[in-house]
């Protein structure tokens, strides 16, 4: 098939690239003509395990192409599906402009008969609305007798993991409202569905709400365990202990219940968010949405103030070493990181701060622009500790885990640790001669 993706992020470069290497015809579509440029000569944006060469590949073939040409595109593709940010406004709710203007930028240049798909992640009716859009831009271009279709299909992908997540997803979900249009979008994702029953079916609306409530699902987990830690750290239990008894529960399952810092990145919190702002948009309290919300905000906080306890509000004159930067590991994402709030809080204790990210330096330089004057960004994470008086970690990295301790311990000035993703058994830290802090099983210190 032949087949437009309007916005090259995270979701729409993925996409894009797997839908090639399928042996679709892609083209990706940006209004950052750097990127575009980028794109065009084999630098890619993002990190992401798997993606470049897959992109070099489908590149090479002739099956995938990056442009700002819309018009040319969308002139013989069958699909155009928006991935294009919806990012959060100030009150909480999505940021529809994006993907209203793809949807108007469509319906100006469009000539022929197309399926759009909304894939960005968008609140119940915005699909009826790009609707509405294509049909106004048609009319003005006197082109009403055109025909198209409007379907939803939200994205499930994990950065990290996106290419296998993608290539393998647990299911695919399709809306629409008439059965040819299902039809072809089986097709399409039949060589990643490896059986029927992964592609659901359902109404656009549905389609839309499946998403929020997937994303606040999740991260009710990990509120959830965040709060039992909490309980444990004041009443004497392990949460791994409780982690292994409970995720051993069939009905429960193992998936999304460590304890740690609090949930970031650039679509838990924003979707959370705007689920809590549909509900006050149309008179109910989503209560379960908004206590994950709180909760999550005070895990942040209830960390750095496990650090101003344990140590002193005063960090002047002490080297403070930060692992991890990006929101979670396996991504150089830095949106709403919890690295973000942690290093301001820290540098306003007074602290000199150096620290170590394995792919986010970059994105962390841009996001700390005002900071980073104050801030070592070190090439290696021995050399950020090195003479450290506390470390502080943030991202859970393989190579963090997989540190020698008695080399790390050589290494920092004092031997304490803030571990804000219960990476290390505490008991192996203590027998290491570490002062070692982490969430909800400070019961062994
Ligand atoms: P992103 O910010 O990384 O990328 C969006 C891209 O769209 C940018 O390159 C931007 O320049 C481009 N763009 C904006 N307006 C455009 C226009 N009119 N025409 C062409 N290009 C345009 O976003 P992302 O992280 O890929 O997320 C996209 C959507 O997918 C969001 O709604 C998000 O919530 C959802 N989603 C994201 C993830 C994820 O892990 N990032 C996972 C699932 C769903």
């Amino acid at each position: 098939m032949k087949i437009c993706m309007i916005g090259v992020g995270y979701v729409g470069l993925v996409t894009g690239t797997c839908f090639a290497d399928k042996g679709n015809i892609v083209c990706c579509i940006d209004t950052d003509q750097e990127k575009i440029k980028a794109l065009n000569s084999g630098i890619i944006p993002i990190y992401e395990p798997g993606l470049k060469d897959m992109i070099l590949d489908n590149k090479q073939n002739g099956r995938l192409e990056f442009s700002s040409d819309l018009r040319n595109s969308i002139a013989d593709s069958l699909l155009c599906f928006i991935t294009v940010g919806t990012p959060p406004n100030k009150d909480g709710s999505a940021d529809l402009s994006y993907v209203l203007n793809a949807a108007r930028e469509i319906g100006k240049c469009m000539d022929n008969y197309l399926i759009v798909v909304t894939k960005s992640t968008v609140p119940v009716g915005t699909t009826d609305a790009v609707r509405d859009m294509i049909n106004s831009e048609l009319k003005a271009r006197g082109k009403e007798k055109l025909t198209f279709d409007v379907a939803s299909n939200p994205e499930f992908l994990k950065e990290g993991t996106a290419v296998a997540d993608f290539m393998c997803p647990d299911r695919i979900v399709i809306g629409c409202d008439k059965g040819p249009i299902a039809v072809c979008m089986r097709e399409l994702y039949k060589p990643f569905a490896h059986s029927e029953n992964k592609i659901i079916t359902m109404d656009i609306k549905s389609a839309e709400i499946t998403k929020y409530a997937a994303n606040a699902m999740l991260a009710t987990r990990i509120s959830f365990m965040n709060e039992m830690a909490q309980l444990c750290d004041k009443l004497g239990g392990d949460i791994e202990n409780i982690r292994r008894g409970i995720g051993t529960d069939m009905r429960i399952g193992s998936q999304f219940l460590c304890a740690g810092v609090g949930y970031g990145g650039s679509c838990f919190p924003k979707d959370v968010n705007e689920l809590i702002h549909t509900g006050q948009k149309n008179g109910f309290e989503m209560a379960i949405a908004s206590a994950v919300h709180k909760v999550n905000e005070g895990q942040k906080k209830y960390f750095v103030d496990m650090i101003k306890k344990k140590l002193s509000d005063n960090l002047q004159g002490k080297k403070i070493a930060v692992w991890g930067l990006a929101f979670k590991a396996q991504t150089d994402d830095m949106r709403e990181a919890p690295s973000l709030m942690i290093i301001e809080e820290l540098l306003k204790m007074g602290g000199q701060i150096a620290v170590y990210d394995p792919e986010a330096m970059e994105q962390a330089k841009q996001a700390l622009k005002k900071e980073n004057h104050k801030i070592e960004y070190a090439n290696d994470m021995m050399r950020a500790v090195a003479h450290a008086d506390v470390l502080v970690l943030i991202t859970d990295w393989q190579e963090f885990r997989e540190v020698d301790l008695d080399q790390l311990k050589k290494v920092m000035r004092q031997p304490v640790i803030f571990d804000g993703r219960n990476q290390f058994d505490p008991l192996e830290m203590v027998k290491h001669g570490f002062r070692y802090y982490c969430i909800g099983r400070n019961c062994y210190g």
